[in-house]
């Protein structure tokens, strides 16, 4: 049995970016690398410039004309933000910026502050326009943030330029959002393995392994930024009707779905919406499944597709849906 692979790593995203593939390809690695860049320079909101800071830049002015992969994007995010009782929200930028979590000079900030902000963090303040792919932010110091749907959305076009390379079986990780390609001949039920982090581990333990083919696999936690203040976590998935982090009884929630956008959209939503009400809306969503990792140290898996799920740390509970 074949049990190489090529391993192509680069520090994109704030993360590392890997690429794993059968059989050498130096070149489509390249390609890839290149196009993920591209894509952070439009996307970012941690620099200065790109093309969602002009936007930014711009609310209470005029509209900003952004490009086709910029609009697609952004329009994806205000619909889902649009959808009630859903904790999703593109304009969280202000609070974002507020908090600093996971970045230099994070602070809990005053009720005060926290209320102005979120007079600036309305989805239904900005104004899109198809015909143009223009964005208008309406209120001065609004801000749009796609954080939480960049790197699925990204995770998706390298899978499409892979397949227009001829590579039908891959692995590419962006740092919390994983997705396979086609099937595994690394293993002999063809299946890849991946692994699901310990939260606050910070030597890469498991808690388990499970097997999928050709799906996207998106973990949100409050494991991966946030800081502690007076034996409190502050994490950096926020509640948009508190302007705190969402406090649940989950460490982190785990969609398996087709694409890595829907997964990231999803562990979002889910990730607010707490264990009982995920349990509901997922049998409502048949073509995702679930991974809830609780603080209880139990674990629940909504399996729909049949995924066998390996423990390996004896300390969790396990229990299916
Ligand atoms: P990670 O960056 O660890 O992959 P997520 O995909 O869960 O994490 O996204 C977290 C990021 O999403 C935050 O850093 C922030 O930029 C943004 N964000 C925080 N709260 C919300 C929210 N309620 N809705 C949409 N985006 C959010
Ligand atoms: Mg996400």
């Amino acid at each position: 049995m074949e049990n190489t692979t090529y391993e192509y790593n680069k520090t994109l995203l704030g993360t590392t970016v890997s690429l794993t593939l059968l059989e050498p390809n130096e070149t489509v690695a390249k390609i890839v690398f290149k196009t993920i860049s591209m894509l952070e320079d439009k996307l970012t909101v941690n620099r200065q410039l790109s093309e969602v800071m002009s936007v930014n830049l711009a609310a209470g002015k005029h509209p900003v004309i952004v490009s086709q992969v910029v609009f697609s994007l952004i329009e994806q995010a205000y619909k889902v933000s649009l959808i009630p009782n859903n904790c999703f929200n593109l304009a969280i930028g202000p609070l974002v910026k507020l908090w600093k979590i996971g970045f230099k000079g994070h602070q809990v900030p005053n009720d005060e502050q926290i209320k102005q902000q979120l007079l600036l963090t309305k989805p239904e303040d900005i104004e899109l326009n198809s015909a143009i792919q223009s964005v208008f932010l309406k209120k001065e110091g609004m801000e749009i943030d796609l954080g939480a749907i960049a790197k699925g959305y990204i995770a998706d076009i390298t899978k499409i330029i892979l397949c227009k390379h001829n590579i039908h079986q891959a692995i590419i990780n962006l740092g919390g959002n994983v997705l396979t390609i086609g099937q595994s001949l690394l293993s002999e039920d063809g299946y890849w393995h991946v692994g699901l982090r310990k939260p606050f581990s910070f030597n890469n333990e498991l808690v388990g392994i499970f097997n999928v083919n050709n799906k996207s696999v998106v973990t949100s936690g409050i494991y991966e930024r946030f800081f502690i203040q007076n034996n409190r976590l502050y994490h950096h998935i926020f509640n948009p009707t508190t302007g705190y982090p969402l406090d649940n009884e989950l460490e982190s929630v785990t969609i398996i779905s087709n694409t890595s956008l829907e997964g990231d959209i999803y562990s979002t939503i889910l990730y607010g919406l707490g264990i009982e009400r995920s349990k509901k809306f997922l049998q409502k969503h048949q073509n995702i499944s679930a991974i809830f990792l609780l603080k209880n140290k139990t674990i629940a898996l909504v399996n729909h597709e049949n995924i066998s799920f390996k423990l390996l740390d004896k300390q969790y509970l396990i229990s299916y849906y």
